[in-house]
């Protein structure tokens, strides 16, 4: 009989597990403090158990890892770790370090559905949905390699919608923030989505406080369509709405992400309309230049361009940041991430 892989489940599912086995709740709260809390992964060694119940544990589940395929550095620092899952498909995890702080840059999809013009992972298409364990695995696979303070904050702006694979999203997020489980603080984690609306909201009422953010990359109708396919089914005067019942509810700013184009997005009624669009929406708008895809046909704007933009904004947006792109040479730029092992 093959072992019950434990990587993945709630505070609350391990709960259930021990009670659906005739046990003590509690066990499970215990037994998810030792796996993500404390890094032990050998039952026998979980001192607060008693010995029959750990026999149980050793027979029954095991504490499964995600396998590393491939691990390249770039000349800038950034890691990219490429893991095969237990059905053979490739994900991608990225780990920038930086000197404030390291971000964890993590998959929700092994490939994407939504096929934006610019993004590797979109002309791979869909795959599948990752688990939470899979999800929860790039994490400790960093964690238990590089050490637990190998990064500060978490992104999910890897591989996938997360949005669209929400439930294993929020379960993931729930273990990441839980102080018994990752005990990543949720003010140090964001979930970026291209706009899915129906899901922005139910975020929004969720009550989870990890961040927001949207990958916008245009202010204009037409434009994002080109950029973004999705846009056609959630236009933006909708995205921008549903942006607004979010702040709403949880007072939180959300982090707005436009990578420029060049000749796309990039000239001075692009930034005009950005700063139009955005006007009263609590946000902060992370600008990035674009990491050129062979094949795609997208260009970075020179700097100039970047310059002058980001300076129109300046006095008309509440908060712009410039985001210099990381790991391009090792394909782990945003918008890159296509799970090839060479
Ligand atoms: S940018 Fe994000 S949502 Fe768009 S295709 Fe790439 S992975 Fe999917």
């Amino acid at each position: 009989m093959s072992k019950q892989n434990l990587l993945g489940y709630t505070r609350g599912q391990m709960e259930d597990i021990f009670v659906s086995l005739g046990e003590k709740a509690y066990h499970g709260k215990q037994l998810f403090k030792w796996l993500y809390n404390n890094q032990q992964y050998d039952f026998q060694l979980m001192s607060d158990m008693s010995k029959e119940l750990r026999n149980r544990l050793d027979n029954e589940f095991e504490f499964r890892p995600l396998e590393l395929r491939q691990e390249v550095k770039s000349t800038d620092g950034t890691e990219k770790y490429l893991f095969a899952l237990d059905d053979g498909h490739p994900i991608e995890t990225v780990l920038i370090p930086e000197a404030e702080r390291s971000t964890l840059c993590i998959s929700s999809q092994a490939g994407c559905a939504l096929a934006c013009s610019f993004c590797a992972t979109g002309k791979m298409g869909f795959v599948r949905n990752l688990t939470v364990g899979e999800m929860i695995g790039q994490l400790m696979y960093v964690r238990d390699r590089r050490g637990s303070d190998s990064f500060t904050n978490v992104v999910f702006m890897g591989m996938g919608e997360p949005f669209n694979n929400y439930d294993n999203t929020l379960n993931a997020l729930d273990i990441m923030c839980d102080h018994s489980g990752l005990g990543i603080a949720a003010r140090r984690v964001t979930v970026s989505t291209v706009g899915i609306i129906p899901k922005i909201r139910k975020y929004a009422e969720s009550g989870q406080k990890a961040n927001l953010a949207l990958s916008l990359h245009a202010a204009t109708q037409e434009k994002r369509e080109r950029l973004v396919p999705v846009a056609k089914k959630y236009p933006l005067d909708e995205l921008i709405d549903a942006l607004c019942y979010y702040t709403g509810i949880t007072k939180r700013r959300v982090m707005i992400e436009y990578i420029l184009f060049a000749g796309i997005n990039d000239s001075k009624d692009d930034a005009l309309a950005l700063a139009r669009l955005l006007q009263g929406l609590p946000c902060k708008i992370n600008v990035l230049t674009c990491n050129p895809v062979a094949g795609l046909g997208f260009d970075a704007p020179s700097d100039e361009i970047v310059d002058t933009f980001v300076n129109i904004l300046y006095p008309r947006a509440p908060a712009v940041t410039v985001r210099k792109s990381r790991g391009q040479d090792i394909d782990a730029a945003c918008g890159q991430l296509a799970a090839k092992a060479d």
